[in-house]
C-alpha cells in the first residue's frame, strides 16, 4: 500500500521511485572506502571504519549509502 501510494505521488511529480534491495548492507558499508564492517552493532551510533578511519553518524551513513545505491542502480552515479 505504501509503495503504491509512493509510486503514484512520484509519478505525478515526474520523479523516479527507486527501490533498494532490503538486504543491501547500508549500515555496514563505509561510504569512503567500501569496507564492510561486519561487527557493527545496532548500539554503535557512530560508524568508524576500521580500514580508512572514516567516522560518521550511523543514520547519516545509511542514508548516504542508500542514495549512492539508488544512483548506481539508475546510472546516475
Ligand atoms: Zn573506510
Amino acid at each position: 500500500m505504501f509503495v503504491s501510494m509512493l509510486t503514484y505521488k512520484t509519478e505525478r511529480k515526474g520523479k523516479l521511485l527507486v527501490k533498494v534491495d532490503r538486504w543491501f548492507l547500508s549500515s555496514k558499508t563505509c561510504i569512503a572506502c567500501g569496507y564492510i564492517h561486519e561487527e557493527l552493532k545496532l548500539s554503535d551510533r557512530t560508524y568508524l571504519c576500521q580500514v580508512c578511519g572514516h567516522a560518521m553518524d550511523r543514520d547519516k551513513q545509511v542514508a548516504r549509502n542508500i542514495l549512492n545505491e539508488a544512483k548506481r542502480m539508475t546510472g546516475a552515479a
